[in-house]
């Protein structure tokens, strides 16, 4: 199963990434956590993607995609991936399906985009700074990064609807009710792929 999760900061992709990661027994491969592992390692990527992210800019495609490439070519991410992060843009969409074509893959089997209303993800991602201490889920960068997600989100979602891949899903619920709602439209659209 090759999946990818859309939403905005906040939305729950980490948490719920990593319930489907073990539910289907396939890595959840996070641009974000790759990212700031990076900067926290200090390496050439993290020294020059620590701005923008501090900045609730969206990272310079050039580097995010050599990042996922190389992930996507791990043998753990051969049977399936969860991807949380990326693609954020429709150029980043068309360069993974792309990058699955030259690996000899299928493409990707669905987008699943968890909805949230703004003001929730603005609480959530506020006690996520606080409880993380994550230095960009702060009152100044949270509602820049929404409006950054906002401003790629429409072109995206279209890019999957016009390949029938969309599925949309509240993402208000509890956690457990957000995840038995997806494995139930992963499982009923990956196996029998008909509009929903
Ligand atoms: P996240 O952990 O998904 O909230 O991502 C944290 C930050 O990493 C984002 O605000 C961006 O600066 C950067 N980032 C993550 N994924 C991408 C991507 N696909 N393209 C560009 N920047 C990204």
């Amino acid at each position: 199963m090759q999946i990818v999760l859309i939403g905005a900061p906040g939305s729950g992709k980490g948490t719920q990434g990593d319930l489907l990661s073990a539910h289907y027994g396939i890595p959840r491969l996070s641009t974000g956590d790759a990212l700031r592992q990076a900067a926290r390692l200090h390496t050439a990527i993290g020294y020059e993607a620590k701005a923008a992210m501090d900045a609730g800019e969206l990272v310079e495609d050039r580097i995010v995609i050599r990042m996922i490439e190389d992930r996507l070519a791990m043998d753990d991410a051969g049977s399936g991936f969860i991807l949380d992060g990326f693609p954020s843009n429709v150029r980043q969409a068309q360069i993974l399906d792309a990058a699955l074509a030259r690996q000899g893959r299928a493409g990707i089997d669905a987008a699943l985009h968890f909805e949230v209303p703004d003001d929730e993800l603005v609480r959530r991602t506020l006690a996520r700074g606080v409880a993380q201490g994550r230095s960009d889920d702060s009152e100044a960068t949270v509602s820049h990064r929404l409006s950054v997600y906002h401003s790629q989100a429409a072109t995206l979602f279209k890019y999957y609807a016009d390949q029938n891949k969309l599925l949309t899903r509240s993402g208000t619920g509890s956690v457990g009710e957000v995840f038995d709602e997806a494995v139930d439209a992963l499982d009923r659209f990956v196996t029998t792929p008909l509009p929903i």
